[in-house]
């Protein structure tokens, strides 16, 4: 008789559900250590890490050989009953009746000690496997999700611009040029899909865009990349204030959504979760005049003065620089103590190493604030924010905060004029708080052809390639608006990683097209 029963695989996430059972599960040894009669191998298959106890007596000597010889990062499938143990991550570990290896593992080249970042990045086809970039990527993949959930459950269609385009969008500075077919012929890699998602929203009333766009981003900053995803909804028949209420919706949404759903990930990125808590606030709105105010220290909000916090902030972070320092000699005394135990030395080294790298972080808060506050407090208003100003401004806030009515220079051509005040117009970014910055920018889009032919001749765009765009004012044009999230920033800020460059499985910046 032919077995109908399917093949299935059991899965590390699926063992809370299995308690008392016993089970085959495949994966890769993450950690292990073992003494004479008992093994403990740290299991990761993909979707979480367990804890597998291997002991002589429940294996028999040539299974518990198998397991003591085992090297970090070898593949094995093994057996064993699930039991719950409250210490550990998913409350379950696994005592193992078996084991077979796929591979034993060559040296694994990312050891536990601290590597530098260069040396990581160079084996970024490894390091994915690390605990933290798991996590991250993990937050990344559920934001993903719920980012298309939030849109498709409320009517939005997906339709997604082309990558490769005849036209600037967003200025001429930052495009990668390519090759169309013909050498003379020249496409650019797109560096938005708004302009499109104009085009589909006329079509269809409700869309968004969700693909990765290009930026030659020539300075090396911990926010950008040269490949990112943006998410770009357009929608017909909304204004300004109904935009900044989809943003805050959706925020508010897909930041709810990863809290309940990344529980694990949030934990071993021992991501602060104040913002999580927080979020359900409404966000503040506030203009850009109002936003200048608060970054010189003109303006307070319920009391609290920007200037006057980063001072504190300082003061904080100049005392941490004299308390650690004055533990890193303590355990340095220690570790000279004659006929030191290893068990103790290990202790005092790992507590040093830990004081060291905390020093350093305190050390660069207490260099960086000082030029915060200067940069603040000569803020000339009518320019854009640049990263200390948006860290004057979130400060004074819990939750996020939305900037609206821009100066006019500033922003792009396509955002609609201010009607009784035609030198702003009715853009606004979403600012994020703990020095996250800006993670959404978007407005109502200018409706006016005159107007539009204006702004594209003032930032000497070519007309030709924006008659099409025209054409959307010249048949059926209706009030509209729409926004962009950069979607690597939003997973930067939900997991709290400080480099943008963890938040992509293979980051593309300047300096970077490998692995
Ligand atoms: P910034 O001032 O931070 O460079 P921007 O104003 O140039 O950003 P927009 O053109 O408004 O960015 O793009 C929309 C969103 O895309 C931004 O709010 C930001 O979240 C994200 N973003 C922009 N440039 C990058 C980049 N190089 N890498 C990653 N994300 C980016
Ligand atoms: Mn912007």
């Amino acid at each position: 008789m032919v077995s109908t029963s399917k093949k299935t695989l059991t899965r590390v996430s699926h063992l809370p559900e299995l308690i008392g059972q016993t089970v085959e599960v495949n994966g890769w040894v993450a950690n292990k250590r073992s003494s004479g009669k008992v093994a403990f191998i740290e299991l990761r298959d993909g979707s979480g890490y367990v804890q597998c106890i291997a002991e002589i007596q429940a294996m028999g000597e040539e299974k518990f050989a198998i397991c003591k010889s085992l090297t970090l990062e070898s593949s094995i499938k093994i057996k064993g009953t699930v039991v719950p143990n409250e210490k550990q991550l998913g409350g379950v570990e696994l005592q193992l009746n078996d084991i077979s290896v796929y591979q034993i593992a060559e040296e694994y080249p990312i050891a536990k000690k601290a590597h530098g970042v260069d040396f990581l990045m160079n084996k970024r086809h490894l390091w994915l496997r690390s605990r933290k970039q798991w996590a991250v990527l993990r937050v990344r993949n559920q934001l993903m999700y719920a980012i298309h959930n939030f849109f498709q459950e409320r009517g939005f269609a997906q339709l997604d611009a082309p990558l490769l385009t005849g036209n600037a969008c967003e200025g001429t500075t930052t495009l990668f040029e390519t090759e169309f077919y013909k050498e003379d012929s020249v496409a650019y890699l797109s560096q938005s899909g708004q302009l499109y998602a104009e085009a589909t929203a006329m079509a269809h009333g409700l869309v968004y865009n969700f693909g990765p766009t290009f930026r030659a981003e020539r300075s090396v900053t911990p926010r950008h990349l040269s490949e990112f995803w943006m998410i770009e909804p357009e929608m017909a028949f909304y204004d300004l204030d109904m935009d900044m209420d989809l943003i805050e919706e959706f925020v508010k949404y897909i930041v709810n959504n990863v809290y309940e759903n990344c529980k694990v990930e949030l934990s071993i990125l021992e991501r602060d979760l104040s913002l999580f808590e927080n979020i359900n606030e409404a966000f503040p709105r506030i203009t850009y005049e109002e936003a200048c105010k608060i970054i010189t220290g003109e303006k307070d909000i319920d009391g609290k003065n920007a200037i006057t916090l980063f001072e504190q902030d300082l003061a904080e972070v100049q005392a941490k620089v004299a308390e650690t320092t004055a533990a890193i000699a303590e355990t340095e005394k220690e570790l000279t103590t004659p006929g030191l135990k290893k068990g103790k030395r290990n202790y005092f080294q790992s507590k040093l190493d830990k004081l060291k790298v905390d020093l350093k972080k305190y050390q660069a808060s207490a260099e960086e604030i000082p030029q915060w506050i200067a940069s603040a407090k000569s803020f000339p208003p009518g320019e854009d924010f640049g990263s200390p100003h948006e860290r004057a401004i979130t400060r004074v806030f819990n939750v996020p905060v939305m900037v609206y009515k821009w100066p006019k220079d500033i922003k792009a051509f396509y955002m609609k004029r201010w009607e009784d005040d035609p030198n702003y117009v009715k853009g606004v970014d979403l600012l994020a708080p703990e020095g996250f910055g800006e993670i959404v920018g978007g407005s109502e889009r200018e409706t006016d052809l005159q107007a539009l032919i204006d702004g594209i001749n003032h930032h000497n765009l070519p007309m030709a390639e924006f008659e099409w765009y025209l054409d959307l004012r010249r048949y059926g044009s209706v009030p509209h608006s729409g926004f962009g999230l950069g979607f690597e920033r939003a997973v930067m800020w939900l997991t709290g990683v400080q480099h943008i460059r963890e938040t992509i499985p293979f980051p593309r910046y300047y300096g970077r097209l490998f692995p």
